[in-house]
């Protein structure tokens, strides 16, 4: 760090006079700089540690974020740590003592032992709280040394809000002393209230069904937050683990920072549970919200980023006016722990904070070692060197596990009834990638750091409704994988390399097959090259041809809900659930859940014969060893193909 001598003589850091908030340096006798510091949806990540790829990451992890908390802290007078809910839930050392050491009475959860390390003033909730049951929530929460506040989770609703019993203290007034622009210091009581989206009455609803009963966001606000002014509540800030969505208020909404915000009393609103990061670029021109001011409805708002990956932080002037304090000024941003250079590659901006590592120094080694070991069995090898030409397990195991999970979460509803599909492609499957660049597990134990493997993406469920036409769609979409074959030719390339695989969607719960000499009707970013093409033949359900008005249900990805690949019927308009939950956790819980899971594929889909016609398809060399069992498909060696792949002959 550069040292100067300033012209006055004093020996300073230009570092630290640089980082001097003009509030701080403006504040008079009668002003107080108030820094509130956020941490959101931590989702237990405290080490700097991917636990899926064991490795260490620079992008995620509170002994990161810990370093700008303590930075905040030494230099500002007046400041408050706050967190805004999803901390015990989200990574494998969740699961970790969820699943194997348990929390029972008296047990410390790690991430609360960080939080205390770390001296949080308060908390809340958020949705993931629930994922193990209300008895883990409330032995974990037990164990913080701050509140932590829900105001819209009741054990027992009463006629309104304010006589509804709820689980946790809907609000808590802290009394802390601040200390002025001329070094005075004066009490103020400031109120903390925190929110959950009543979804999470779906999300969990075996945890929470007949337990407890969730109100609407801004309903529950509009109850307390006179309750806490009556009681004297100088500053109101909320908690809000929920995102920042539409600007009109509706009821149950599960996005409602804006109309919450709004809400007549609160100051200040902290947001989170969609990961992402406020002010910012990503909010830019979005009514409601002011992204240079930073303020949400007109207040000063922040949303932190997830995983620890920033601090939010909003910086207050406050001023004395009679008897209360009023807001003169005030800023919000949201500080990184890393950026991302040009090159795609990650540098850290702060180090570690060491008393936060050391608290959860030994549940971080036992979750290294839960994540090496066995959690499950497979009776099939989990591999995916032949998943672009047959129906393959290291897929299959996916769609089992996502209609395992879409099933339950749609019980109940509209579209408990419709038929199930379920759509996953092969992530890693060479191309680009290099001949390296499959998934292989073999029969025997499965890892949780295998699951990586077998999904590679942190997407989170969702289901959309589609028609069997669309369904049909889908399909012509995902194979424009291959080139069109000639018939009655011989060592025709198979695959289209500027085809990712990843938009190779298999559906399961229908059966089809793939004719290789129509030609694609979509190109490789979807657009329709070839309307009358009908690659997609024999599509049948339960062994009928699909009725092309037929309506189903198909789990998948956000990605691809939402338009990622722009495929037929998922377009985003179509959804009709959103999980709270990522792919990888649910297979996880799926692989936990079974013990052994038998992802051997049903052979759903194959190319339709075309006699005296022959293939080249490559794969990687690992695939070798397996090129004798993969059903339904000839394959004989074929020497090399480029770039270190192994060739194979298919016949057709
Ligand atoms: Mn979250
Ligand atoms: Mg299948």
């Amino acid at each position: 760090m550069p040292i100067q001598l300033s012209r006055r003589g004093f020996i300073a850091s230009t570092a630290s006079l640089i980082a001097l908030h003009p509030f701080s340096a403006h504040a008079a006798a009668n002003q107080v700089h108030l820094r509130i510091m956020e941490t959101t949806d931590l989702h237990v990540h405290v080490y700097p540690y991917d636990y899926y790829a064991d490795k260490a990451i620079d992008t995620v992890g509170l002994s990161r974020t810990a370093s700008l908390i303590e930075a905040i802290r030494a230099e500002s007078t007046n400041s408050i740590l706050l967190d805004n809910g999803d901390f015990l839930q989200g990574n494998p050392m969740g699961d970790y003592i969820a699943y194997e050491r348990g929390m029972k009475p008296g047990d410390m959860h790690p991430v609360i032992a960080a939080m205390n390390t770390l001296g949080f003033d308060a908390s809340t909730l958020g949705n993931h709280e629930f994922n193990y049951g209300l008895n883990f929530l409330t032995n974990s929460v037990a164990g913080a040394s701050f509140p932590v506040v829900s105001a819209n989770i009741a054990k027992n609703q009463g006629a309104s809000a304010r006589e509804d019993e709820t689980l946790l203290p809907p609000y808590v007034i802290l009394e802390r002393m601040l200390t002025d622009g001329a070094g005075a210091a004066h009490p103020i009581k400031i109120g903390i209230i925190g929110f959950v989206p009543p979804q999470v009455m779906n999300w969990d609803r075996k945890h929470l069904e007949g337990n407890v009963q969730a109100r609407d966001i801004v309903a529950a606000a509009q109850a307390f937050v006179p309750e806490m002014k009556e009681k004297g509540a100088e500053l109101i800030i909320a908690l809000c683990h929920s995102g920042i969505g539409a600007a009109a208020h509706s009821d149950g909404m599960e996005n409602a920072a804006i109309p919450l915000a709004a809400v007549d009393g609160i100051d200040a609103i902290l947001t989170g549970h969609s990961h992402l990061v406020f002010p910012s670029k990503t909010f830019e021109g979005r009514e409601g919200l002011d992204n240079a001011a930073g303020t949400i409805s007109g207040k000063p708002g922040v949303m932190g980023g997830f995983w620890g990956s920033h601090m939010g932080l909003i910086d207050l002037m406050l001023e004395r006016d009679g008897n209360s304090w009023r807001i003169a000024g005030h800023t919000a941003e949201a500080r990184p722990i890393s950026k991302r250079n040009e090159d795609r590659s990650i540098t850290a901006l702060v180090e570690d904070n060491a008393a936060v590592l050391a608290s959860v120094q030994l549940e971080h080694d036992a979750t290294l070692a839960y994540v090496r070991r066995a959690v499950g069995k497979t009776d099939a090898p989990l591999h995916s060197y032949f998943a672009l030409v047959a129906d393959d397990p290291s897929v299959q195991v996916v769609s089992n596990a996502q209609m395992w999970y879409v099933e339950q979460q749609l019980a109940g509803t509209d579209y408990a009834g419709l038929p199930l599909l379920s759509a996953a492609a092969p992530f890693k499957a060479g191309g680009r990638g290099g001949p390296d660049y499959y998934t292989d597990v073999p029969v025997g134990d499965v890892a949780i750091k295998n699951v990586a493997d077998l999904y590679l993406y942190p997407n989170t469920v969702r289901a959309v409704v589609v028609t069997g036409a669309q369904v049909k769609g889908w399909l012509e979409r995902s194979a424009g994988m291959f080139n069109q074959i000639t018939p009655g030719g011989a060592d025709q390339l198979l695959l289209n390399p500027d085809f990712p695989s990843y938009n190779f969607d298999v559906i399961d719960g229908v059966t089809y097959k793939i004719d290789l000499s129509q030609p694609a009707m979509f190109d490789k970013d979807g657009a329709v090259v070839a309307a009358g093409a009908n690659r997609i033949v024999d599509l049948a359900y339960n062994g009928a041809p699909i009725d092309p008005a037929a309506r189903f249900v198909i789990a998948t990805n956000n990605y691809r809900a939402s338009g990622g690949g722009a495929f037929p019927g998922a377009d985003g308009s179509t959804v009709v659930f959103e999980a709270p939950d990522t792919n990888r956790d649910v297979l996880v819980r799926y692989i936990v859940e079974k013990g052994t899971i038998n992802p051997s594929a049903d052979g759903n889909w194959g190319f339709a014969p075309m006699p005296g016609t022959s293939v080249l398809f490559d794969t990687g060399p690992g695939g070798a060893q397996y090129a004798g069992a993969v059903p339904g498909v000839a394959l004989e060696a074929a020497g090399t193909g480029e770039g270190g792949f192994a060739r194979f002959r298919i016949a057709l």
